[in-house]
């Protein structure tokens, strides 16, 4: 998924800030997948909220998104190429 550094430009981009707190803890390698738990995002979008503002809450969920958006193309890539070389396999 895109690197802590990625996500902080996509945040400075739309709202002037970092929200380097927020990616950070999104993506502490130790509990990773539990913060990027879509069953939790009322609950996390909540405790940044209170934390930080409204904004760094959006900032959570878009960091979601952003790296929803990197997995799926990264199956589908890797779906297109598995489809490609079957077909070239059976000369269709
Ligand atoms: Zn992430």
């Amino acid at each position: 998924m895109p690197d802590v550094a990625v996500h902080i430009q996509s945040s400075v981009k739309r709202t002037g800030k970092e929200y380097r707190e927020v990616h950070e803890w999104i993506d502490n390698p130790a509990t990773k997948y539990e913060r990027h738990d879509f069953s939790k995002v009322l609950e996390n979008a909540g405790m940044f909220t209170e934390k930080y503002g409204a904004e760094a809450a959006q900032e959570y969920v878009l960091h979601l998104v952003e790296d929803m958006h990197c997995r799926f193309n990264k199956v589908l890539k890797e779906h297109q190429n598995l489809t490609a070389d079957c077909l070239k396999y059976f000369g269709a």
